[in-house]
């Protein structure tokens, strides 16, 4: 894809206006990659149809790089194993020296191309590499992973320049770090309340804001910071005051590469967090920064939809890590419950600690298998991968954090322990507790679950809202909604007969499965169901469907669930080897009875009553339960607000 095809977005929200939620949903709706240029199995999956030959026969890597690949990841593993855990969790810090043999090793330039002096990695290795380096310290997967899936490196790749590539990806693939700057104290999962601004002046742009949370901030040395350009008043709406400056500027969120270590640039803290406790992870506060009109990445308002771009793949980053925690869980669970021995048997013996092993199993083979298939779908360039990879974040990102949990359990009052604590006192330093922390945060970041659920949701359901979308929109008009009617009329006449038989009905079919054929049958009769409840969902409840969160959910996970089906059945019967295809029947098996209770609960929940008793709760009906605890303290803030102007703090940077 080149910069020219992103369209600016449609909406432009001026810097700190009070933004209703409308006005939120149509900056989310306006950055959204409207197109589909190539074929999408997740997308088909949600509309019934199960199109196994674009997944199937499984993708295969270049054998020529898998060579060049696999000679990095040994000398990687070599030292990975020098790395020191311990101290890492100890010091809340990774070693000058673990950074810097990553960059001899080129790990800063995993994903950039070799002519610019990257390593040049398909996406398959790269997150291979992620999941080895994270099983040494999870706080080294992230730091990695934000430099180069959404620091500069891939969205430059994606959108920039000539030049802008020849300038910045040398020196990131050399070893210097990358970070990017999106949240703000006001700014989490809704960007149109983006406050930071860029004022066009001779020759650049003025940045001035305060960017919070940014992971590799207080080290790295380029930036990608998203601000908001001031439109034009003669284009649109904006504040007033802005027409000399702005003028003939379109405006909106935009990208910058920014240095580190420009004038005006202060890292006024180093956040620290309940898990990741390596992460340099920054408040940035930017005043009078100057960045010139070249550092642009893409043009002016295509920064959201650069954001969501480069997240396609960059998406992957993060199951890669949750792939690694799930690998490190079962090699811990298989040699702690082989010989921890209880009432007479190895607890691995016990069926209750027996099922959380196959759990542990069954789902890292299922979630590398979707992961792999990804990455793979990625490199050969013939599908729409943006639903698969957000599939892949938020079952991932889910199951992952189960895994710990039990694992954990598994290791008892072990698991609770500290690693340091363990080897102190003569046990294997084995940090359970810490994988669980550091696991947290990816139901959070990059797309929260909630937002993940929201936003395959809005392309599960895109085929609906572009030919009936007028239909529920309040704002469309008659000769709209009447236009939509007909076409909507011709779109289900033909749609709706298909959902009614399929291949997943035959005795024999995808026989070619071998022993999965049932469970790919199964997939194709759930995802024709699936269609079939989302086309019921949309009729009874129509412009609400939007509010429908516990619903849509559902569907999301059940879709998640199908599509890990599938790319399980196509790994184990593409490998053919025996031990693979036990897993892929466990999985399956487990997965298709999530699906079923999914199924049953989206239409039996307690949802409606949950909402309800949820503004009770937040109208203050229920403090008498509170009574008897201390709670947080009127007084104080829940959302620092952080005044503009230059920095009065000593800045904490680092630097190598
Ligand atoms: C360790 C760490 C590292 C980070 N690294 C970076 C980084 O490198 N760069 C960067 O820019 N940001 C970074 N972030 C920010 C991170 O991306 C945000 O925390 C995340 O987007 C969620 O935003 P929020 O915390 O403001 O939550 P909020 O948006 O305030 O959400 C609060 C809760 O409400 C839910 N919610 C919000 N809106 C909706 C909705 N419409 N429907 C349903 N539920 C909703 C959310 O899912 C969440 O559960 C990082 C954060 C942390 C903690």
């Amino acid at each position: 894809m080149t910069t020219t095809d992103v369209p600016p977005d449609a909406t432009h929200v001026p810097a700190g206006a009070s933004v209703d939620e409308k006005q939120a949903r149509q900056v989310a709706e306006a950055a959204r990659e409207a197109k589909w240029r190539k074929p999408s199995f997740g997308k088909e999956l949600f509309l019934g149809r199960l199109r196994m030959e674009l997944i199937d026969p499984w993708p295969a890597p270049d054998p020529a790089a898998v060579e060049r690949a696999e000679a990095f990841l040994a000398k990687l593993g070599d030292f990975a194993k020098t790395i020191d855990n311990v101290q890492i969790e100890r010091d809340a810090r990774i070693p000058d020296e673990v950074l810097r043999g990553l960059a001899g090793l080129g790990a800063f330039g995993m994903k950039i191309d070799e002519k610019y002096g990257g390593l040049g990695l398909s996406n398959l290795y790269y997150t291979k590499a992620l999941a080895l380096v994270s099983s040494a310290n999870p706080s080294i997967g992230a730091l990695l992973s934000a430099h180069q899936s959404i620091g500069v490196p891939q969205p430059l790749k994606l959108f920039g320049t000539e030049e802008q590539k020849k300038k910045y990806l040398p020196r990131l693939a050399g070893g210097e770090v990358s970070a990017f700057l999106l949240t703000e104290s006001d700014v989490g999962s809704d960007p149109a309340r983006l406050s930071t601004t860029a004022v066009p002046v001779e020759g650049g742009y003025q940045l001035n804001g305060v960017k919070l949370w940014a992971t590799n901030g207080t080290m790295a040395t380029l930036l990608v910071v998203m601000a908001q350009v001031p439109r034009d008043p003669a284009l649109g709406p904006d504040r007033p005051g802005d027409a000399r400056q702005s003028e003939g500027h379109r405006g909106g969120i935009t990208a910058f590469v920014v240095e580190g270590d420009a004038p005006g640039v202060t890292i006024e803290r180093r956040n620290a967090f309940m898990g990741l406790r390596g992460l340099e992870n920054s408040l940035t506060r930017f005043h009078d920064v100057f960045v010139p009109t070249e550092d642009v990445i893409g043009k002016e308002g295509q920064g959201l939809k650069i954001a969501l771009t480069t997240l396609n793949t960059g998406r992957l980053s993060l199951p890669a890590m949750c792939v690694s925690a799930g690998k490190w869980c079962l090699s811990v669970a298989r040699q702690w419950a082989s010989e921890r021995v209880q009432w007479g048997l190895p607890v691995a013996r016990h069926e209750a600690v027996a099922k959380k092993i196959a759990f542990i199993a069954a789902t890292t083979y299922g979630l590398e298998s979707m992961l792999d298939l990804c990455a793979l779908l990625a490199d050969d360039d013939r599908n729409d991968i943006r639903i698969e990879a957000a599939l892949v974040k938020l079952f991932g990102s889910e199951m992952a954090w189960l895994m710990a949990d039990e694992l954990v359990q598994i290791r008892g009052g072990r698991g609770f322990e500290t690693a340091e604590s363990l080897a102190a006192r003569g046990e294997k330093a084995i940090p359970a507790e810490q994988i669980l922390r550091d696991l947290r945060i990816n139901r959070i970041f990059e797309g929260s679950t909630e937002i993940m659920h929201l936003f395959i949701a809005r392309e599960a359901v895109d085929a609906h809202l572009s030919v009936a979308g007028d239909i529920i929109d309040p704002d469309a008009t008659f000769g709209r909604k009447a236009r939509a009617g007909a076409r909507a009329g011709g779109f289900y006449a033909r749609w709706l007969p298909t959902l009614t038989v399929g291949k997943g009905q035959l005795p024999g079919g995808y026989g070619d499965f071998g022993p999965l054929a049932k469970h790919i049958r199964y997939v194709e009769r759930a995802s024709r169901k699936l269609s079939r409840e989302t086309f019921y969902a949309m009729a009874r409840w129509r412009g609400r469907m939007e509010r429908k969160q516990g619903f849509l959910g559902r569907v999301v996970d059940i879709g998640a669930e199908l599509f890990a089906m599938s790319a399980t059945c196509v790994r184990a019967r593409s490998e053919g080897d025996q031990a693979g295809l036990e897993l892929a029947e466990l999985f399956c098996q487990q997965s298709r009875r999530r699906v079923e209770a999914l199924f049953i609960a989206l239409w039996d929940n307690t949802d409606a009553l949950d909402v309800r008793v949820a503004k009770r709760v937040t109208e203050g009906r229920y403090t008498f339960l509170e009574e008897g605890v201390l709670t947080p303290e009127e007084a104080g803030d829940w959302v620092a607000r952080y005044g503009s102007g230059p920095s009065t703090v000593e800045d904490v940077r680092r630097r190598l």
